[in-house]
């Protein structure tokens, strides 16, 4: 017995009927592989048409490459991360162990297992790989799955991800390294420029938001170097403030922004290395920017029912 009106009850419609978005689909097979083979809030799953569990096979199967392909992303960061700001290539040499430079065979280099199989340490000499490699493995893993339940199988869900992946390798450069490379700034607003055009996004409206994040930070900077008369803030964050304007409109930019000024005080107020006076304010924006592009949508809905609700 179907519960008529519910929102699954409409979905499970949907889905006999053909007529239901890839991203409506892959929500339901949440749902099904939680609750396979019972009663689903009233609905029966068994009852579903042998095309319709076909299509759900195919979606689950594309939710396991997803999660395959954000590891190996994953994988792929720490790599960009390690060589990036020491300038070495990409290509060559091949994965090597930084403590005792032993290139690394293929079973080394497959994300998560390796690491929990060798124990987090190097099979030749033993040091211990940071938690912060796999977790970086485990991240894109996640936001390659969100995006693709959110988009489902889009240039919107790839260009969120690949936008995804810049900030979070900026974040990580700079918190170690206090820098912000250009050719990733650079790289991001060619991301972002492809997420406009999928998403049909107000490019002149974003141009100028990325111009205000700029400017605005060009102004902090200017007043925190008179009060502090030191460097307050590295021409990076200013570009990186331009990239956040640019990725999440004027709204979501400013939020970002605020956000990161609130992230970057608490860490000042809690850090225990009081003499270090540098903050990592890249990384903030870069962290505070993964989460309002994974927030977006519920952001968007947030928006809509208040400016409803004042009307
Ligand atoms: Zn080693």
């Amino acid at each position: 017995m179907r519960t008529p009106g519910s929102a699954e009850a409409r979905l499970f419609d949907r889905v006999e009927q053909s007529a239901v978005e890839d991203s409506e689909l892959l929500k339901l097979i949440v749902v099904v592989a939680s609750r396979r083979g019972e009663q689903c809030q009233g609905l029966d799953i068994r009852s579903l048409s042998s095309s319709s569990e076909r299509k759900i096979r195919d979606m689950t199967e594309i939710l396991l490459l997803t999660s395959f392909i954000g590891l190996s992303l994953g994988s792929f960061l720490n790599s960009c991360f390690y060589r990036i700001p020491r300038g070495i290539p990409l290509g060559k040499p091949r994965s090597f162990c930084p403590a005792c430079l032993q290139t690394l065979a293929w079973f080394d280099l497959v994300p998560l297992v390796s690491y929990v199989v060798n124990g987090g340490k190097c099979r030749s000499c033993s040091s211990s790989i940071p938690a912060s490699y796999p977790l970086t493995e485990i991240a894109l893993c996640v936001l390659a799955v969100a995006f693709v339940l959110m988009y489902g199988l889009s240039l919107q869900a790839l260009s969120s991800l690949m936008l995804c992946f810049l900030f979070l390798l900026i974040g990580r450069i700079d918190w170690v390294h206090f820098v912000v490379p250009n050719i990733l700034v650079g790289t991001g607003f060619v991301v972002a420029f492809a997420l406009k055009l999928s998403t049909q996004a107000d490019l002149l409206g974003d141009l100028s938001a990325s111009i205000f994040s700029f400017v605005f930070l060009l102004i902090v900077r200017v007043i925190g170097d008179a009060l502090a008369r030191r460097p307050s803030m590295g021409m990076g964050d200013l570009k990186l403030a331009a990239l956040v304007g640019f990725s999440l409109g004027l709204f979501n930019g400013c939020l970002a922004i605020w956000m990161a000024a609130l992230g970057g005080t608490v860490y000042t107020i809690l850090r225990k290395n009081a003499h270090e006076k540098r903050i990592p304010f890249g990384s903030f924006m870069a962290a505070s920017t993964i989460i309002l592009v994974l927030l977006e949508k519920d952001i968007q809905e947030i928006a809509d029912r208040w400016l409803n609700s004042i009307q």
